[in-house]
């Protein structure tokens, strides 16, 4: 059972839903317009919209048409734009500078709300969905913040699932995993304070930059020599910011880097290790250093019946050659993970081409072509999870 017929007649529409949402990108907390319109659309299509969940999150309620069964499901799609200048010269341009579509989420929207319209059409399913339009996935957890305010108290969701294109697989093909899929990613910021001085009377000093180099090394070692090498942790520093002249050691340092793991117990190791190499390294040099995590989202995890029912669905919706069912996992974060936390729920990765820049690039674009394949796996998945007796 290939892409569903009645989606497909909706595509033209579906491409100029997105293509406007793309247009007027709106960035963490601030989709006053995406969310509007998302919530026009529900509405005409005679879904009962509630707003006000994490200031412009909504969510859609639709019962289905026997209506017997006490069965619920949740749709996630995120809202929000990136902080980035677009370089393109398309029509549909982004038309709020330095604020831009290039993560695929005005894609995600399009495809929940088509894959909505043709539910509400057919309503062939038993149960309740909630079609759930969240914010500021990229910068502040848009998810946690609903879960927060009450999602799942006001929308139960028995299980819950997300959809994310992915440039560099073929357009239209899906793949997902049992398990860790998106990685738990935190910041770690280390401060150094050491004691400045002449350039050429070190030993007066407690050089901050040599000391940083030495923790920058230090490091290296964690990765290779203090994690399991079957596990996966990724350490990298990309900040360095110390000195301001040739012939002055400085008083300070600063550095910062990105932690990457799929399980909570390698990530607990990974703070733990950090923390103790930059303090014993700082403090063997007479310096004193603070360590810091500003905050990481989880891990998110596949749970095994919903990520076998996503890979049952996408083998109906595209040919079976198309569906990767155990991808490698990415190392970027999502913050559907905190539904994953609260609910089984499965994550798949829909192909954007490719040929397609990647995520986060000025030249990204999502890829209308996939549009009816995502919008008819999210209405297969309702029909398979909630099915009529
Ligand atoms: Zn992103
Ligand atoms: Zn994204």
């Amino acid at each position: 059972m290939p892409v569903i017929n009645r989606i497909s007649e909706f595509h033209d529409e579906a491409i100029t839903w997105r293509q406007k949402i793309h247009s007027e990108p709106e960035t963490a907390f601030e989709e006053e317009k995406t969310s509007a319109f998302v919530a026009s659309q529900l509405e005409s299509f005679g879904i009962e919209v509630h707003h006000g969940l994490a200031k412009t999150g909504l969510v859609g309620i639709l019962r289905g048409v026997q209506n017997g069964s006490e069965k619920t499901i949740g749709l996630r799609a995120d809202m929000d734009a990136l902080p980035i200048e677009e370089i393109g010269e398309h029509a549909h341009k982004s038309q709020n500078r330095g604020k831009m579509h290039a993560c695929g989420h005005d894609g995600h929207t399009t495809m929940l709300l088509t894959a909505a319209r043709y539910l509400a059409e057919t309503r062939n399913f038993d149960g309740t969905v909630h079609f759930i339009f969240q914010p500021a996935e990229e910068q502040g957890g848009g998810a946690n913040v609903m879960i927060e305010e009450g999602l799942f108290e006001r929308f139960p969701c028995d299980q819950v699932f997300g959809i994310h294109n992915l440039p560099g697989i073929e357009a239209g093909h899906i793949s997902t995993r049992i398990g860790p899929i998106m990685a738990i990613s935190d910041t770690v910021q280390i401060e150094i304070d050491g004691k400045g001085g002449h350039g050429a009377m070190p030993h007066e000093t407690v050089d901050p930059v040599v000391i940083g180099s030495l923790i920058v090394t230090g490091l290296q070692t964690l990765v290779s020599r203090s994690i399991d090498p079957v596990k996966t942790a990724v350490v990298t520093i990309t900040q360095f910011h110390a000195g301001e002249t040739n012939n002055a050691i400085p008083n300070t340092a600063f550095l910062e880097g990105t932690i990457r793991a799929y399980e909570e117990e390698v990530y607990q190791k990974l703070q733990d290790d950090i923390t103790q190499i930059a303090t014993s390294l700082a403090e063997a040099h007479g310096a004193s250093v603070k360590v810091s995590f500003p905050g990481s989202y989880p891990a998110t995890v596949n749970a095994e019946n919903e990520a076998l029912l996503a890979i049952e669905v996408a083998k109906e919706v595209i040919p079976v050659t198309s569906v990767d069912d155990n991808c490698n996992p990415l190392m970027g974060g999502e913050d559907f993970s905190y539904m994953t936390q609260k609910r089984p729920g499965a994550f798949v990765f829909l192909g954007n081409g490719v040929d397609s820049p990647n995520l986060h690039t000025e030249t990204y674009d999502f890829n209308d072509d996939i549009i009816p394949i995502g919008a008819s796996f999210w209405a297969r998945l309702v029909e398979k999870a909630l099915p009529i007796r």
